[in-house]
Protein backbone atom coordinates (compact mmCIF):
# COMPACT_ATOMS: atom_id res chain seq x y z
CA UNK A 1 0.00 0.00 0.00
CA UNK A 2 1.73 3.19 -0.93
CA UNK A 3 0.77 7.24 -0.40
CA UNK A 4 0.35 8.59 -3.94
CA UNK A 5 0.33 12.44 -5.25
CA UNK A 6 -1.96 12.09 -8.37
CA UNK A 7 -2.25 15.27 -10.48
CA UNK A 8 -4.76 16.01 -13.32
CA UNK A 9 -4.14 18.84 -16.06
CA UNK A 10 -6.62 20.78 -17.31
CA UNK A 11 -7.56 18.58 -20.59
CA UNK A 12 -7.64 15.68 -18.33
CA UNK A 13 -10.73 17.04 -16.67
CA UNK A 14 -11.53 19.72 -19.55
CA UNK A 15 -15.46 17.75 -19.13
CA UNK A 16 -17.66 16.02 -16.98
CA UNK A 17 -17.44 12.70 -19.17
CA UNK A 18 -13.15 13.19 -18.35
CA UNK A 19 -13.73 13.61 -15.00
CA UNK A 20 -15.80 10.85 -14.68
CA UNK A 21 -12.69 8.66 -16.30
CA UNK A 22 -10.34 10.70 -13.99
CA UNK A 23 -13.01 9.04 -11.32
CA UNK A 24 -12.66 5.40 -12.75
CA UNK A 25 -8.88 5.89 -12.90
CA UNK A 26 -8.81 6.87 -9.32
CA UNK A 27 -10.85 3.77 -8.78
CA UNK A 28 -8.83 1.68 -9.53
CA UNK A 29 -5.77 2.78 -7.03
CA UNK A 30 -7.57 2.73 -4.29
CA UNK A 31 -9.21 -1.25 -4.82
CA UNK A 32 -5.31 -1.44 -5.45
CA UNK A 33 -5.03 -0.30 -1.44
CA UNK A 34 -3.38 2.84 -2.16
CA UNK A 35 -3.87 5.97 -0.42
CA UNK A 36 -4.76 8.91 -2.74
CA UNK A 37 -4.69 12.70 -2.65
CA UNK A 38 -5.61 14.35 -5.85
CA UNK A 39 -4.76 17.56 -7.01
CA UNK A 40 -6.58 18.82 -10.23
CA UNK A 41 -6.45 22.02 -12.35
CA UNK A 42 -9.34 23.96 -13.86
CA UNK A 43 -11.45 22.57 -16.74
CA UNK A 44 -8.72 23.09 -19.66
CA UNK A 45 -9.71 26.94 -21.17
CA UNK A 46 -11.21 28.12 -17.87
CA UNK A 47 -7.96 29.75 -16.77
CA UNK A 48 -7.91 32.14 -20.00
CA UNK A 49 -11.52 32.70 -20.00
CA UNK A 50 -11.61 33.73 -16.96
CA UNK A 51 -7.73 36.43 -17.86
CA UNK A 52 -9.70 37.11 -20.80
CA UNK A 53 -12.58 38.71 -18.80
CA UNK A 54 -10.67 40.45 -16.05
CA UNK A 55 -8.75 42.24 -19.18
CA UNK A 56 -11.84 43.44 -20.46
CA UNK A 57 -12.00 45.27 -17.54
CA UNK A 58 -8.63 46.86 -17.43
CA UNK A 59 -4.94 46.03 -18.95
CA UNK A 60 -3.61 45.54 -15.63
CA UNK A 61 -5.84 43.79 -13.35
CA UNK A 62 -4.95 44.04 -9.52
CA UNK A 63 -3.10 41.45 -8.73
CA UNK A 64 -5.23 40.38 -5.61
CA UNK A 65 -8.19 40.35 -7.28
CA UNK A 66 -6.96 38.38 -9.95
CA UNK A 67 -5.63 35.83 -7.60
CA UNK A 68 -9.59 35.57 -6.21
CA UNK A 69 -10.80 35.15 -9.46
CA UNK A 70 -8.45 32.48 -10.60
CA UNK A 71 -8.85 30.12 -8.35
CA UNK A 72 -12.43 29.33 -8.88
CA UNK A 73 -11.75 27.71 -11.80
CA UNK A 74 -10.14 24.76 -9.83
CA UNK A 75 -12.52 24.99 -7.14
CA UNK A 76 -15.16 23.70 -10.28
CA UNK A 77 -13.12 20.33 -10.59
CA UNK A 78 -12.17 19.91 -7.36
CA UNK A 79 -16.24 19.29 -6.37
CA UNK A 80 -17.13 18.18 -9.78
CA UNK A 81 -14.65 14.99 -9.12
CA UNK A 82 -14.95 14.50 -5.61
CA UNK A 83 -18.79 13.75 -6.54
CA UNK A 84 -18.04 11.62 -9.51
CA UNK A 85 -15.89 9.56 -6.40
CA UNK A 86 -18.84 9.29 -4.30
CA UNK A 87 -21.66 8.22 -6.98
CA UNK A 88 -19.10 5.25 -7.39
CA UNK A 89 -19.03 4.82 -3.40
CA UNK A 90 -15.86 6.02 -2.64
CA UNK A 91 -15.33 8.37 0.29
CA UNK A 92 -14.07 11.74 -1.32
CA UNK A 93 -13.26 15.73 0.31
CA UNK A 94 -12.43 18.44 -1.92
CA UNK A 95 -10.21 21.10 0.05
CA UNK A 96 -9.48 24.53 -1.59
CA UNK A 97 -5.37 25.70 -0.89
CA UNK A 98 -6.43 27.45 2.00
CA UNK A 99 -8.71 24.63 3.45
CA UNK A 100 -5.54 22.89 3.84
CA UNK A 101 -3.50 25.33 4.88
CA UNK A 102 -1.43 25.64 1.58
CA UNK A 103 0.86 28.61 3.12
CA UNK A 104 2.21 30.96 0.07
CA UNK A 105 4.27 34.38 0.20
CA UNK A 106 1.60 37.59 -0.55
CA UNK A 107 3.41 38.01 -4.29
CA UNK A 108 -0.20 37.48 -6.10
CA UNK A 109 -0.21 35.67 -9.28
CA UNK A 110 2.90 34.29 -8.68
CA UNK A 111 2.85 33.51 -5.15
CA UNK A 112 5.67 30.92 -3.67
CA UNK A 113 5.18 28.05 -1.47
CA UNK A 114 6.34 28.40 2.16
CA UNK A 115 4.52 25.69 4.26
CA UNK A 116 2.06 22.62 4.12
CA UNK A 117 0.52 21.53 7.00
CA UNK A 118 -0.75 18.18 5.94
CA UNK A 119 -2.72 17.27 9.35
CA UNK A 120 -5.83 17.54 7.90
CA UNK A 121 -5.18 15.52 4.45
CA UNK A 122 -3.77 12.64 6.32
CA UNK A 123 -6.84 12.71 9.00
CA UNK A 124 -8.96 12.74 5.52
CA UNK A 125 -6.48 9.63 4.51
CA UNK A 126 -6.87 7.83 7.82
CA UNK A 127 -11.11 7.75 7.41
CA UNK A 128 -10.50 6.15 3.73
CA UNK A 129 -11.39 9.41 1.99
CA UNK A 130 -9.28 10.15 -1.64
CA UNK A 131 -8.22 13.98 -0.42
CA UNK A 132 -8.89 16.28 -3.77
CA UNK A 133 -7.03 19.23 -3.44
CA UNK A 134 -7.29 22.56 -5.87
CA UNK A 135 -4.12 23.12 -8.03
CA UNK A 136 -2.42 25.95 -8.43
CA UNK A 137 -3.41 27.95 -4.92
CA UNK A 138 -2.36 28.69 -1.55
CA UNK A 139 -3.30 31.60 0.91
CA UNK A 140 -0.75 33.93 2.49
CA UNK A 141 -0.34 34.56 6.37
CA UNK A 142 -3.53 37.47 6.02
CA UNK A 143 -5.59 34.90 4.71
CA UNK A 144 -5.31 36.40 0.76
CA UNK A 145 -5.61 33.82 -1.72
CA UNK A 146 -2.76 33.41 -3.97
CA UNK A 147 -2.04 31.17 -6.85
CA UNK A 148 1.14 30.02 -8.17
CA UNK A 149 1.53 31.21 -11.78
CA UNK A 150 0.49 29.82 -15.09
CA UNK A 151 0.95 25.59 -14.72
CA UNK A 152 1.10 26.05 -10.80
CA UNK A 153 -1.13 23.44 -10.58
CA UNK A 154 2.45 20.89 -10.90
CA UNK A 155 3.92 22.43 -7.95
CA UNK A 156 1.17 22.02 -5.55
CA UNK A 157 1.23 18.26 -6.53
CA UNK A 158 4.91 18.10 -6.11
CA UNK A 159 4.98 20.63 -2.79
CA UNK A 160 2.13 18.29 -1.68
CA UNK A 161 3.74 14.97 -2.01
CA UNK A 162 6.78 16.46 -0.13
CA UNK A 163 5.05 17.55 3.05
CA UNK A 164 3.39 14.17 3.13
CA UNK A 165 5.99 12.23 2.25
CA UNK A 166 4.17 10.66 -0.88
CA UNK A 167 5.69 7.38 -2.35
CA UNK A 168 5.42 9.04 -5.87
CA UNK A 169 4.58 11.97 -7.26
CA UNK A 170 2.08 11.23 -10.59
CA UNK A 171 1.49 13.93 -12.99
CA UNK A 172 -1.09 12.92 -15.80
CA UNK A 173 -1.60 14.95 -18.59
CA UNK A 174 -2.69 15.04 -22.38
CA UNK A 175 0.37 13.39 -23.57
CA UNK A 176 2.55 10.01 -23.10
CA UNK A 177 5.62 11.54 -20.52
CA UNK A 178 8.25 14.41 -21.76
CA UNK A 179 9.28 13.73 -25.02
CA UNK A 180 12.55 14.93 -26.70
CA UNK A 181 10.39 17.98 -27.74
CA UNK A 182 7.21 19.05 -27.88
CA UNK A 183 5.45 16.21 -30.01
CA UNK A 184 2.34 18.60 -31.11
CA UNK A 185 5.40 20.88 -33.07
CA UNK A 186 7.81 17.60 -33.89
CA UNK A 187 5.57 14.39 -34.74
CA UNK A 188 8.17 11.82 -34.39
CA UNK A 189 9.56 13.16 -31.12
CA UNK A 190 10.85 10.38 -29.11
CA UNK A 191 9.08 9.28 -25.54
CA UNK A 192 11.78 9.19 -22.97
CA UNK A 193 11.61 6.97 -20.44
CA UNK A 194 13.25 8.75 -18.00
CA UNK A 195 15.33 12.29 -17.51
CA UNK A 196 17.53 13.26 -15.44
CA UNK A 197 16.20 15.85 -12.83
CA UNK A 198 19.07 18.35 -13.65
CA UNK A 199 17.73 18.64 -17.55
CA UNK A 200 14.04 18.73 -16.48
CA UNK A 201 14.69 21.85 -14.91
CA UNK A 202 16.75 22.82 -17.98
CA UNK A 203 13.56 22.45 -20.37
CA UNK A 204 11.30 23.67 -18.10
CA UNK A 205 12.69 26.65 -17.52
CA UNK A 206 13.85 27.22 -21.07
CA UNK A 207 9.52 26.78 -22.52
CA UNK A 208 8.70 22.87 -22.61
CA UNK A 209 5.88 23.70 -20.34
CA UNK A 210 4.89 19.68 -19.86
CA UNK A 211 6.14 21.01 -16.11
CA UNK A 212 5.83 23.93 -14.54
CA UNK A 213 9.94 24.79 -13.25
CA UNK A 214 8.89 25.09 -9.30
CA UNK A 215 7.56 21.80 -9.34
CA UNK A 216 10.72 20.25 -10.69
CA UNK A 217 12.89 22.43 -8.48
CA UNK A 218 10.63 20.85 -5.53
CA UNK A 219 10.80 17.18 -6.71
CA UNK A 220 15.01 17.60 -6.31
CA UNK A 221 15.02 19.45 -2.84
CA UNK A 222 12.76 17.11 -0.98
CA UNK A 223 13.75 14.36 -3.29
CA UNK A 224 10.19 13.63 -4.35
CA UNK A 225 9.97 10.55 -7.09
CA UNK A 226 8.30 12.47 -10.18
CA UNK A 227 6.41 10.51 -12.72
CA UNK A 228 4.67 12.37 -16.16
CA UNK A 229 1.84 10.13 -17.87
CA UNK A 230 -0.84 10.15 -19.69
CA UNK A 231 -4.40 10.29 -18.31
CA UNK A 232 -5.57 8.61 -21.30
CA UNK A 233 -3.36 5.82 -22.44
CA UNK A 234 -1.73 3.36 -19.77
CA UNK A 235 1.91 3.35 -20.17
CA UNK A 236 4.94 3.68 -17.99
CA UNK A 237 5.25 7.16 -18.79
CA UNK A 238 9.15 9.67 -18.12
CA UNK A 239 10.35 9.16 -14.67
CA UNK A 240 12.30 12.17 -13.72
CA UNK A 241 15.24 10.25 -12.23
CA UNK A 242 17.07 12.14 -9.07
CA UNK A 243 20.30 9.67 -9.00
CA UNK A 244 22.21 12.46 -11.02
CA UNK A 245 25.01 10.23 -12.07
CA UNK A 246 25.57 11.29 -15.23
CA UNK A 247 28.61 9.01 -17.79
CA UNK A 248 30.48 9.92 -20.94
CA UNK A 249 27.47 7.34 -22.28
CA UNK A 250 24.95 9.90 -22.17
CA UNK A 251 23.62 11.24 -25.14
CA UNK A 252 24.92 14.25 -25.96
CA UNK A 253 21.51 15.85 -26.55
CA UNK A 254 18.23 14.75 -24.26
CA UNK A 255 15.86 17.30 -25.74
CA UNK A 256 15.01 20.64 -27.00
CA UNK A 257 12.98 23.30 -25.31
CA UNK A 258 11.42 26.79 -26.93
CA UNK A 259 9.61 29.69 -26.29
CA UNK A 260 7.97 32.37 -28.00
CA UNK A 261 7.20 34.20 -24.76
CA UNK A 262 9.88 36.70 -25.27
CA UNK A 263 11.19 40.06 -26.28
CA UNK A 264 14.36 41.94 -27.40
CA UNK A 265 15.25 45.46 -26.75
CA UNK A 266 18.71 47.01 -27.68
CA UNK A 267 19.93 50.18 -26.27
CA UNK A 268 22.46 51.24 -28.73
CA UNK A 269 25.35 53.88 -28.56
CA UNK A 270 25.94 54.09 -25.52
CA UNK A 271 29.60 54.82 -24.12
CA UNK A 272 32.12 51.92 -23.50
CA UNK A 273 32.62 52.59 -19.62
CA UNK A 274 32.42 51.28 -16.56
CA UNK A 275 29.13 50.87 -14.73
CA UNK A 276 27.32 51.16 -17.98
CA UNK A 277 25.94 47.66 -18.01
CA UNK A 278 24.42 48.63 -14.52
CA UNK A 279 23.16 52.07 -15.20
CA UNK A 280 20.90 50.18 -17.93
CA UNK A 281 19.78 47.03 -16.21
CA UNK A 282 19.39 48.51 -12.90
CA UNK A 283 16.62 50.50 -13.34
CA UNK A 284 15.51 47.18 -15.54
CA UNK A 285 15.63 44.85 -12.69
CA UNK A 286 14.36 47.55 -9.72
CA UNK A 287 11.14 47.36 -11.88
CA UNK A 288 10.65 43.36 -10.83
CA UNK A 289 11.19 42.85 -14.70
CA UNK A 290 13.29 39.21 -15.21
CA UNK A 291 15.85 39.72 -18.23
CA UNK A 292 17.13 36.35 -19.57
CA UNK A 293 19.93 36.82 -22.15
CA UNK A 294 21.95 39.79 -22.48
CA UNK A 295 25.14 40.92 -24.92
CA UNK A 296 26.88 43.64 -25.24
CA UNK A 297 28.93 44.35 -28.02
CA UNK A 298 31.61 47.11 -28.45
CA UNK A 299 31.56 48.87 -31.47
CA UNK A 300 34.76 50.22 -33.06
CA UNK A 301 33.80 53.66 -31.93
CA UNK A 302 33.89 53.47 -28.30
CA UNK A 303 30.29 52.91 -27.88
CA UNK A 304 27.99 49.44 -26.73
CA UNK A 305 25.08 48.45 -28.36
CA UNK A 306 23.26 46.39 -24.99
CA UNK A 307 21.28 43.75 -25.61
CA UNK A 308 18.56 42.07 -23.45
CA UNK A 309 15.69 39.73 -24.05
CA UNK A 310 12.57 40.26 -21.10
CA UNK A 311 9.32 38.17 -21.36
CA UNK A 312 6.89 39.58 -23.94
CA UNK A 313 4.37 41.27 -21.68
CA UNK A 314 6.94 43.14 -19.32
CA UNK A 315 8.38 44.21 -22.53
CA UNK A 316 6.63 47.79 -23.15
CA UNK A 317 7.15 48.43 -20.31
CA UNK A 318 10.81 47.24 -19.90
CA UNK A 319 11.43 49.84 -23.34
CA UNK A 320 9.38 52.83 -21.43
CA UNK A 321 12.15 52.30 -18.70
CA UNK A 322 14.72 52.44 -21.47
CA UNK A 323 13.21 55.34 -23.16
CA UNK A 324 13.47 57.21 -19.82
CA UNK A 325 17.57 56.44 -19.53
CA UNK A 326 18.27 56.74 -23.10
CA UNK A 327 19.36 60.99 -22.30
CA UNK A 328 20.92 60.44 -19.61
CA UNK A 329 23.24 57.23 -20.32
CA UNK A 330 23.88 59.43 -23.94
CA UNK A 331 22.14 56.32 -25.87
CA UNK A 332 21.48 56.64 -29.81
CA UNK A 333 18.47 54.42 -29.81
CA UNK A 334 16.09 52.04 -28.05
CA UNK A 335 14.45 49.62 -30.04
CA UNK A 336 11.62 46.68 -29.17
CA UNK A 337 11.56 43.62 -31.46
CA UNK A 338 8.53 41.30 -30.35
CA UNK A 339 9.04 39.26 -32.80
CA UNK A 340 11.83 36.72 -31.27
CA UNK A 341 12.04 33.21 -30.38
CA UNK A 342 14.72 30.95 -28.32
CA UNK A 343 15.34 27.64 -29.27
CA UNK A 344 17.38 25.94 -26.70
CA UNK A 345 19.54 22.85 -26.67
CA UNK A 346 19.75 20.54 -23.18
CA UNK A 347 21.56 17.61 -22.01
CA UNK A 348 24.06 16.33 -19.51
CA UNK A 349 25.71 14.80 -22.04
CA UNK A 350 26.43 18.16 -23.36
CA UNK A 351 29.84 18.47 -20.93
CA UNK A 352 31.89 15.46 -22.65
CA UNK A 353 30.45 16.09 -26.10
CA UNK A 354 32.56 18.66 -28.40
CA UNK A 355 31.37 20.48 -31.06
CA UNK A 356 28.04 20.69 -30.22
CA UNK A 357 27.32 24.57 -30.70
CA UNK A 358 29.18 24.33 -34.45
CA UNK A 359 26.42 21.41 -34.89
CA UNK A 360 23.71 23.79 -33.84
CA UNK A 361 24.92 26.72 -35.78
CA UNK A 362 25.86 24.54 -39.20
CA UNK A 363 22.38 23.05 -38.90
CA UNK A 364 20.42 26.52 -39.15
CA UNK A 365 22.79 28.06 -41.29
CA UNK A 366 21.90 25.43 -43.36
CA UNK A 367 18.10 26.15 -43.24
CA UNK A 368 19.66 29.86 -43.28
CA UNK A 369 18.08 31.03 -39.83
CA UNK A 370 20.03 34.02 -38.58
CA UNK A 371 21.10 33.89 -35.42
CA UNK A 372 20.62 37.09 -33.45
CA UNK A 373 21.89 36.31 -28.96
CA UNK A 374 23.46 32.70 -28.37
CA UNK A 375 23.87 32.55 -24.71
CA UNK A 376 25.36 29.30 -23.07
CA UNK A 377 25.73 27.24 -20.08
CA UNK A 378 27.04 23.71 -19.06
CA UNK A 379 24.35 21.79 -20.16
CA UNK A 380 22.64 23.91 -22.61
CA UNK A 381 23.10 26.53 -25.82
CA UNK A 382 20.04 29.14 -26.80
CA UNK A 383 19.96 30.95 -29.39
CA UNK A 384 17.09 33.57 -30.57
CA UNK A 385 15.69 33.73 -33.75
CA UNK A 386 13.21 35.51 -35.54
CA UNK A 387 9.41 33.83 -34.02
CA UNK A 388 8.76 33.03 -37.90
CA UNK A 389 11.70 30.51 -38.10
CA UNK A 390 10.83 28.75 -34.40
CA UNK A 391 9.12 25.92 -35.42
CA UNK A 392 11.24 25.08 -38.48
CA UNK A 393 14.44 25.53 -36.21
CA UNK A 394 13.04 22.99 -33.62
CA UNK A 395 11.81 20.34 -36.18
CA UNK A 396 15.49 21.10 -37.84
CA UNK A 397 17.63 20.64 -35.05
CA UNK A 398 15.56 17.66 -34.36
CA UNK A 399 16.31 15.92 -37.09
CA UNK A 400 19.85 17.23 -36.69
CA UNK A 401 20.70 15.65 -33.55
CA UNK A 402 18.77 12.54 -34.49
CA UNK A 403 16.85 12.86 -32.10
CA UNK A 404 13.35 10.91 -33.78
CA UNK A 405 11.67 7.77 -32.99
CA UNK A 406 13.16 5.10 -35.08
CA UNK A 407 9.87 3.48 -34.76
CA UNK A 408 7.68 6.03 -35.19
CA UNK A 409 6.63 5.99 -38.42
CA UNK A 410 6.08 1.61 -37.90
CA UNK A 411 3.48 3.09 -35.18
CA UNK A 412 1.51 5.47 -37.36
CA UNK A 413 0.92 3.01 -39.89
CA UNK A 414 -0.07 0.02 -37.87
P1 LIG B 1 -1.69 20.05 -18.31
O1 LIG B 1 -2.93 20.81 -18.64
O2 LIG B 1 -1.91 18.58 -18.16
O3 LIG B 1 -0.91 20.65 -17.18
P2 LIG B 1 0.13 21.30 -20.19
O4 LIG B 1 -0.52 21.82 -21.44
O5 LIG B 1 0.48 22.28 -19.14
O6 LIG B 1 -0.79 20.13 -19.64
O7 LIG B 1 1.46 20.50 -20.56
C1 LIG B 1 1.42 19.42 -21.46
C2 LIG B 1 1.83 19.91 -22.84
O8 LIG B 1 3.21 20.25 -22.82
C3 LIG B 1 1.74 18.86 -23.94
O9 LIG B 1 0.44 18.80 -24.47
C4 LIG B 1 2.78 19.34 -24.94
O10 LIG B 1 2.19 20.05 -26.02
C5 LIG B 1 3.65 20.33 -24.15
N1 LIG B 1 5.09 20.01 -24.19
C6 LIG B 1 6.07 20.91 -24.46
N2 LIG B 1 7.25 20.33 -24.44
C7 LIG B 1 7.06 19.02 -24.15
C8 LIG B 1 7.93 17.91 -24.00
N3 LIG B 1 9.25 18.01 -24.13
N4 LIG B 1 7.38 16.70 -23.70
C9 LIG B 1 6.04 16.58 -23.55
N5 LIG B 1 5.18 17.61 -23.69
C10 LIG B 1 5.67 18.81 -23.99
N1 LIG C 1 -5.29 26.38 -14.18
C1 LIG C 1 -3.97 26.94 -14.08
C2 LIG C 1 -3.44 27.32 -15.46
O1 LIG C 1 -4.12 27.12 -16.43
C3 LIG C 1 -3.00 26.06 -13.34
C4 LIG C 1 -2.70 24.75 -13.99
O2 LIG C 1 -3.44 24.29 -14.85
O3 LIG C 1 -1.67 24.14 -13.62
O4 LIG C 1 -2.35 27.83 -15.56
MG1 LIG D 1 0.41 22.27 -17.08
Amino acid sequence: MALIVQKYGGTSVGTVERIEAVADKIVRFRDNGDDIVVVVSAMSGETNRLVAMAQSIMDYPTPREMDVLLSTGEQVTIALLSMALEKRGYGARSFTGGQVKILTCDTHTKARIREIDGSRIHAQLEQGNVVVVAGFQGIDENGNITTLGRGGSDTTAVALAAALEADECQIYTDVKGVYTTDPRVVEDARLLSSITFEEMLELASLGAKVLQIRSVEFAGKYKVPLRVLSSFEEGPGTLISLEGDTNMEDPAIAGIAFERDEAKLTIAGVPDVPGIAYKVLGPVSDAGIEVDVIVQNAAADGTNDITFTVKRGESERAKGILDKIQASVGAREVVLDKKIGKVSLVGVGMRSHAGIAAKMFKALFDENINIQLITTSEIKISVVIEEKYLELAVRTLHSAFELGDPDYEKESVE
